[in-house]
């Protein structure tokens, strides 16, 4: 991507309402944009970023067996009257009456949705288990939206429920997806502690809360839950067991919230000059900064690596706006891409391109000639480091 082609604008004030580092970062380095109390936009460069996380939670919730689907954001209040809920959930339910009198809602999680799904479309024992998972956005008008992204009105989850036959088959799912949430935020550079938790209005007896180091007070990025049979009793969701009787399926139900990941990552990865994104979730892998593009000789070399760059692969954000190096390395640092290669006085001096590792702030030289091949070698050695 060419900086001058794309829409990345930064600023050096922070929006007057941020009171954490991940919102003044995130408003500085035109990721979001607030549109209303809890209500953001996302920029290119934050939703790559969201994107990135989204793609992690993607991958480890394959890898556990469970299912993506993708249920209605808009849903029947009838079927909360059902569950029990409709007057439980408060006024951080979203709702309306449609214009033939239903009463409607903006749902804030699914388990109404999805355990009348698997209640219409599943009724033996050989069905079950079964984990069914999806990535949307969910609506909650929460009584103090704040801190950007990290408590918003409309966010992004991630919500997997499990159905299983019997207790011992719920213990099952929820370990996997344990597991599935401890890599998840590995893989995202969170360090996260594990509490046992409230459940809630979600319900069920058990339930654990993952939870992002650092200072933000709303860290909670994870909540996994055993509800039992609370819903399948209560929606009447039977299946034929193997003795030919009746019972109601077991359900876990496991919440991440994809978007509020971001933040956390930030809260966690950042200096007092910007964001210092690990790898696996950077927006763009490399920032190609040529110095001055007036010199033939620099610019050229710019265009052929970020050439190479992309026939190679890598994501890379070519910085070729017609302002000082000086502005270069100060957005470069806000936006905080983890590897440079700068094209300027050592490039003129003896032609070498300098990377620079941003988090640790190091500068290696380079030959023009090696410089993809490094880059390539680096990315590959800290994928490995990550990849669990
Ligand atoms: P919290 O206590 O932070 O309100 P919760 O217990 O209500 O969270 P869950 O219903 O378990 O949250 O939702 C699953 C995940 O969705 C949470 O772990 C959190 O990461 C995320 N989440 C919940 N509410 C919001 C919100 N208003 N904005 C952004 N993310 C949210
Ligand atoms: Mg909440």
């Amino acid at each position: 991507m060419r900086w001058t082609k794309y829409f990345l604008p930064t600023s050096k004030e922070p929006p007057k309402d941020a009171e954490i580092v991940s919102h003044k970062l995130m408003s500085r380095a035109g990721m979001i944009d607030k549109i209303s109390s809890g209500v953001y936009t996302y920029f290119p460069f934050g939703y790559r970023a969201l994107k990135k996380v989204e793609r992690i939670v993607r991958e480890e919730m394959d890898r556990t067996g469970a299912v993506e689907f993708l249920m209605p954001a808009l849903q029947p209040a009838s079927l909360w009257k059902e569950s029990g809920r409709l007057d439980e959930m408060g006024e951080e339910m979203i709702r309306f009456t449609d214009r033939h009198k239903r009463l409607m809602l903006f749902g804030p999680t699914h388990e109404e949705i999805v355990t009348d799904t698997v209640r219409k479309n599943i009724n033996s024992w050989k069905q079950l288990p079964i984990t069914l998972y999806q990535i949307q956005t969910k609506f909650r008008d929460e009584m103090r939206p704040r801190f950007g992204v990290v408590r918003a009105r409309e966010f992004l989850m991630k919500d997997a429920y499990s159905f299983d036959r019997d207790e011992k088959g719920l213990e099952e799912s929820y370990q996997k997806m344990r597991v599935a949430y401890t890599r998840i935020f590995k893989r995202c550079g969170l360090d996260c502690s594990i509490q046992q938790a409230d459940s809630g209005v979600i319900g069920g007896k058990f339930s654990e809360e993952f939870v992002a180091k650092g200072e933000c007070p709303e860290l909670e990025v994870g909540h996994i839950f055993k509800l039992g049979t609370k819903y399948s009793e209560s929606m009447k969701t039977f299946f034929i067991d193997s003795s030919g009787k009746e019972a109601p399926a077991v359900m876990g139900c496991y919440g991440i919230g994809v978007s509020r990941i971001v933040p956390a990552i930030i809260e966690g990865n950042n200096d007092d000059r910007g964001i210092v994104w690990p790898l696996s979730v950077a927006p763009f892998s490399v920032l190609l900064v040529p110095v001055n593009l007036e010199n033939a000789a620099i610019s050229g070399v710019g265009e052929k690596l970020y050439g190479a760059l992309i026939d190679n692969g890598i994501d890379a954000l070519y910085d070729d706006r017609d302002i000082s190096a000086g502005m270069k390395f100060s957005d470069g640092d806000l936006i905080g891409i983890p590897l440079w290669a700068v094209i300027g006085k050592k490039f003129t001096e003896k032609g070498k391109i300098e990377i620079k590792i941003r988090k640790e702030n190091r500068f290696v030289e380079v030959g023009v000639e090696n410089a993809t091949d490094w880059i390539i070698d680096y990315i590959n050695k800290e994928k490995r480091c990550t990849t669990l």
